[in-house]
């Protein structure tokens, strides 16, 4: 770290007692004797945000092709790919963007690759290897068997993979046929990451997917008989019409099934969406509640953990030698992730950037030679600290000893008020400088995550409006 950095993290600029009445109002939890039901109101995010400063419309551009020229740092790479498009829209989803349309779709592809050649000659790009490679949506197993083989042969022959390269395909499995998987591991995927949800079938049909629990049963055992990649599957718990002996069943078929990995997802309703609005016209029975949801993570944890099921991350679990989830444990560490598509967002070297997410324009930016870039930000200064924190709420133990030393700043004093207030309330405990997370910490970590980034970045800049 540049010593004028280390200098500004040191330099604190806020008023303590007017930050600690802040915290007292928005960061502290609740004192009860269930903090994993009732220690906050809500979930403040889905994902922990660092907030940055954002980038003016006429320097995106000019500051992407710079850092394109530059050699990279050292940092693990990962490169997305956004597939926009959907065969069906379930209910829930705030994903949703473009119905599938094979037309569309080789346009779209087309594009995509055009995009990739693009980047790929760029010292940032082709000077280090890639390490986790990600197609994501959206579905990208909604693309055709032609489509696909086009892309991935592309990705391959475009960018610097590591040898160990993680490479995930994310999908359903509604019209994920024989021809396709075989695409996908001729070509090198060696990790599917599909959305199940629930196995239930009135769950499922009534969020809008389309095949029974037998049915996606056998696709699943399917997909094993080729024994060549990780198959990962999706949970949400506190779907409509899912009871607490339906979430047990979910968990457990999941272990049944000895597939790779799993992830529990708590569900989100997001403002707008299909399943508010469905729910708002009583034409399905309302979604679990908060503390509904917190039990259905408990009960989700205990089960993983007595059959001795590896703790990835919050949301990640793993069982067996395959699973390595390396993309999504990369994202939440200080790494560089190479965006590409309609949608996609990635960051590089203190910035973020978010690539359009609306065709017509999509198409246009690259059609005049241009990285298609709707927005972007700089990250401050001690971002890559922000993100070792992260790192290490991810994993249920953050080193705050450790990284004290690594970037000079005391941060057990720094964050002293919340440590003390989030322990007092059951949410954590300090043990030989690492901070760690309770199960109902873990229930919680996304709230105790963010308010340790806005209370780092309230010390440093000063405080905002709150
Ligand atoms: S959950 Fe997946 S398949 Fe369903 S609408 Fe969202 S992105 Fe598309």
């Amino acid at each position: 770290m540049e010593v004028e950095e280390e200098d500004r993290i040191g330099r604190f600029n806020c008023c303590p007692s007017r930050l600690i009445s802040k915290a007292q109002k928005y960061y502290f939890a609740k004192v009860t004797t269930d903090p994993l039901r009732f220690a906050f109101n809500k979930k403040v995010t889905v994902h922990p945000f660092i907030k940055g400063l954002p980038l003016k419309p006429n320097e995106i551009q000019a500051i992407w092709q710079r850092l394109m020229h530059t050699p990279p740092s050292s940092f693990k790479r990962t490169a997305y790919f956004h597939i926009p498009f959907c065969e069906t829209h379930c209910l829930y989803c705030g994903f949703y963007r473009y119905a599938y349309h094979e037309k569309e779709a080789e346009r779209y592809i087309e594009y995509l690759i055009r995009e990739l050649k693009m980047a790929a000659d760029m010292p940032f790009v082709s000077a280090a290897p890639i390490h986790a490679v990600y197609l994501g949506g959206g579905t990208p197993t909604a693309l055709s068997a032609n489509l696909l083989f086009k892309l991935l042969h592309a990705i391959k022959r475009y960018l610097p993979l590591a040898n160990d390269c993680e490479w995930t395909v994310e999908g359903r499995f509604y019209h994920f046929d024989k021809e396709k998987v075989k695409v996908c591991l001729e070509a090198g995927v060696n990790r599917f990451s599909l959305g199940v949800q629930s196995f239930d079938t009135q769950v499922r049909q009534k969020m809008g997917r389309k095949l029974s629990k037998e049915k996606v049963i056998e696709k699943l055992k399917y997909l094993k008989t080729f024994d060549q990649a990780a198959i990962i599957i999706d949970l949400i718990y506190g779907l409509p019409y899912q009871t607490m002996e339906i979430w047990e069943k979910d968990v457990q078929t999941w272990l049944d099934l000895e597939l790779d990995g799993v992830d529990l997802y708590q569900l989100v309703v997001y403002q707008g969406c299909a399943l508010e609005k469905a729910v708002a016209a009583k034409r399905i029975p309302p979604p679990a509640d908060l503390a509904e949801q917190a039990d259905m993570f408990a009960l989700g944890r205990r089960i993983l953990k007595e059959a001795f099921c590896r703790r990835l991350s919050q949301t990640h679990w793993g069982y067996g030698y395959r699973e390595r989830n390396a993309y999504n444990l990369l994202v939440t560490q200080p790494s560089v992730c190479l965006p590409f598509g309609a949608g996609a967002g990635g960051w590089m070297e203190g910035y973020f950037f978010y690539i359009n997410n609306d065709l017509k324009h999509y198409y246009q930016s690259l059609d005049e030679g241009q990285k298609p870039l709707a927005m972007g930000m700089q990250y401050p200064p001690y971002w890559l600290l922000l993100k070792e924190i992260e790192s290490g709420m991810e994993q249920n133990a953050c080193p705050l000893a450790k990284l004290s030393q690594k970037y000079g700043v005391d941060l057990l004093k720094a964050f002293s008020p919340l440590l003390a207030q989030w322990e007092e309330a059951g949410l954590i405990y300090l043990e030989n400088g690492w901070l760690k997370l309770t199960p109902a910490g873990e229930f919680w970590y996304v709230n105790l995550c963010q308010f340790l980034f806005n209370w780092f970045q309230e010390m440093v800049e000063g405080e905002d409006e709150g």
